[in-house]
């Protein structure tokens, strides 16, 4: 076009015209140009200015953004879809302190009257509290042989959080002394296991014993309600509480034959209680008595739940004995029936 202008050969005027304009904006532009250049060396740093604010806009837009849907999760956590939330609470740790559905009860610490049992004190007694009420020559152990075991026995019904307890699952409560409940086929046994450990020195003391489908629903939200104060997302505290506590329908306190036991001088229920003198005596006899250690150390990748030394499961004395030689959990016994 330059070239063309400069000729000056074969343009009419209007193609002249255009050709100039065309010029001046060319001009104009590299006028803007030098304009821009001239403001750039007179402050020399600004696009590095520009840059970094930018770049600090962005990255408060994006932690904002950030902040507003973890807020948003907690408050509505059932539009999370369960494949993302399997892979964001995989690794979530269980922290030291945890609770569980038995350190809720132990504690009694009912916040506020929302369970129609929470005016009640916890189910605690003593070993002397309880015996008091038994001739003790009645609480011998009858010398029982062993018997066929099947996986259809009651005593070995399995209930965990792959296992609810089956909607038409009945039984008989019996009633040690006071509030203290559980299956009554199991009562004997477990009463000759006070008594023979109180002959060994050892203070015994129930502190959870069977539990309504409403108290274990209770303790289980209280969990969840406990770790989502701590900023938790709904979903996340509830996967977190279902290790800790039996998820409702699938505690074995509910089917009567699991009770809580510690004792007058460890009323912690930690890990501690595993050593002290009344834990060891508790795994070391409760099988002669069919009960086992429900929910041992290293075996929770099966059981779901973490260590207890203070659960014990009543499973029979045949079944407990090969369960507690054997260092088996309930489920592996169950599954080679
Ligand atoms: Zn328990």
């Amino acid at each position: 076009m330059i070239y063309l202008e400069q000729s000056g050969q074969g343009l009419c005027t209007v193609e002249r015209i255009y050709i100039g304009k065309i010029m001046m904006n060319g001009f104009r532009k590299e006028k803007r140009n030098v304009k821009a250049k001239q403001e750039m060396q007179k402050y020399p740093r600004f696009r590095e200015i520009l840059i970094l604010c930018f770049s600090v806009l962005l990255f408060g837009f994006y932690i904002g953004t950030a902040y507003a849907s973890e807020k948003e999760g907690a408050a509505a956590p059932k539009e999370e879809t369960a494949a993302s939330t399997e892979e964001r609470t995989t690794d979530i740790p269980v922290p030291e302190e945890a609770e569980t559905e038995d350190t809720l009860e132990a504690e009694g610490e009912w916040e506020g009257i929302t369970n129609p049992e929470a005016e009640d004190d916890i189910d605690n007694y003593s070993a002397d509290e309880i015996l008091a009420d038994y001739d003790p020559e009645s609480l011998e152990l009858p010398s029982g042989a062993s018997v066929e075991v099947s996986a259809d026995d009651w005593n070995l019904l399995l209930v965990n959080n792959r296992h609810p307890i089956p909607e038409d699952y009945e039984f008989t409560l019996g009633t040690i002394r006071g509030s203290l409940q559980c299956d009554e086929r199991i009562i004997p046994e477990f009463l000759s296991m006070l008594q023979e450990a109180k002959k060994d020195g050892i203070t015994l003391e129930v502190c959870s014993p069977y539990r309504t489908l409403e108290r274990q629903e209770y303790l289980f939200d209280r969990k969840i309600r406990r770790y989502m104060n701590q900023g938790m997302s709904y979903m996340d505290a509830y996967k977190l509480s279902a290790r800790v506590v039996n998820v409702p329908g699938t505690s074995e306190h509910q089917i009567g034959l699991a009770l809580d036991i510690y004792t007058n001088s460890y009323k912690t229920l930690d890990e501690g209680f595993g050593e002290t003198p009344a834990g060891i005596w508790l795994r070391d006899n409760c099988a002669e008595y069919g009960f086992i250690l429900r929910y041992p150390k290293g075996k929770e990748y099966i059981t779901g739940i973490e260590y207890e030394p203070w659960h014990f499961r009543y499973v029979g004395r045949t079944a407990a004995k090969e369960i507690m030689e054997q260092g088996l959990t309930l489920e592996e016994y169950v599954e080679n029936l």
